[in-house]
């Protein structure tokens, strides 16, 4: 880089840039060993069923606990994670995490509770996936039914050919699948006839703008009619009020999640707000085991 910057390039250097991007490449050094040095975390988000208000199980959010900078959100690392392959490994212990979490729940009497999974393009591409979700299958005795993963609509567009196959595997394999953010990227409808989806997450946008915008509202209702039309399960993201539960009950919306019923928690603070739910009785297990 040296050799071709002349007086120009160098001019490029602030020491503002210079310092983003020794920034980005630290951080880059330190999500490399954040695996091993079991900084990477699940937080558990409930989805609930619309109609019974029961759980229907939970979607895990990953979140890194840096030694300096303290709990980073996905958002602020899953990008470099894709640009830089970490997350074929990265993903590898969150499939991991999450069925070793399902069986401890398991072990601990609260019964089966089903988790999704966010599955980013980059692993899908990598090629070592199905022999990855075949491994854990071996190693951790749960329900493949009980573990959906979430792909975005760009992921499911970007080379839809081999995503298809691929996607066909891991149904085959037992798991379920989901549409994430839906409505937000541009699906080909005859590509989604031919991806053997479970349900589609409609993206939380629309969910934001149900009460000031007639449009959104109009939205939500042609995606469920769609999903339902298509045999798949509905669910709205973030849901945050009494009134965006109402109005996505009415408009025949299966499934809901949000802030409304709960933000993503740690695994003992999950526990503990499902006791306390149980003891409200206003909430049982559907996959609960009875024992
Ligand atoms: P997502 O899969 O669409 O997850 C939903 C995001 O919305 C989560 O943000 C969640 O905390 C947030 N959320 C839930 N309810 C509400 C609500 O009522 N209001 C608002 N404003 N937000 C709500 P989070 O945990 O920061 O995750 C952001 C994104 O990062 C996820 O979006 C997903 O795309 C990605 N991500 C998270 N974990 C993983 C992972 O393990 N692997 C991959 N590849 N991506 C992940
Ligand atoms: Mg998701
Ligand atoms: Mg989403
Ligand atoms: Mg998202």
């Amino acid at each position: 880089q040296a050799k071709s910057g002349g007086r120009d390039h160098a001019r490029i250097f602030t020491p503002q840039l210079h310092e983003e991007q020794f920034q980005h490449l630290h951080l880059e050094s330190d999500l490399r060993q954040a695996i091993d040095a079991g900084q990477l975390q699940l937080h558990y988000q409930p989805r609930i069923d619309a109609r019974s208000g029961c759980l229907n199980g939970v979607e895990c959010l990953l979140r890194w606990q840096h030694p300096q900078r303290g709990l980073i959100m996905p958002d602020s690392f899953i990008a470099l994670a894709e640009e830089s392959g970490l997350i074929v490994p990265i993903g590898a212990w969150v499939i991991r995490e999450a069925c070793r979490q399902q069986l401890a729940w398991r072990a601990a009497g609260i019964g089966d509770i089903a988790v999704s999974i966010n599955l980013s393009a980059v692993q899908l591409k990598a090629g070592d996936l199905l022999a990855t979700l075949r491994e854990v299958l071996q190693t951790y005795p749960v329900t493949p039914g009980l573990i959906e993963f979430e792909l975005t609509e760009s992921t499911l567009m970007d080379n839809a050919e081999h995503t298809i196959a691929t996607l066909h595997a891991i149904k085959q394999l037992g798991f379920a699948l989901a549409i994430d953010d839906f409505g937000t990227g541009y699906s080909s409808l005859n590509y989604l006839c031919r991806f053997p989806l479970d349900k589609l997450k409609i993206d939380m946008g629309f969910v934001q703008h149900l009460h000031d915008s007639p449009q959104d509202l109009a939205v939500i209702k042609a995606i469920i009619g769609l999903g339902h039309t298509l045999g798949l399960t509905v669910t709205a993201e973030g849901v945050e009020s009494a009134l965006d539960v109402e109005a996505l009950r009415r408009a025949g919306c299966d499934e809901l999640q949000g802030y409304y019923h709960a933000r993503p928690m740690p695994p003992a603070q999950f526990i503990a707000w499902l006791a306390q739910a149980a003891a409200d009785n206003t909430m049982t297990s559907r996959h609960a085991v009875t024992t």
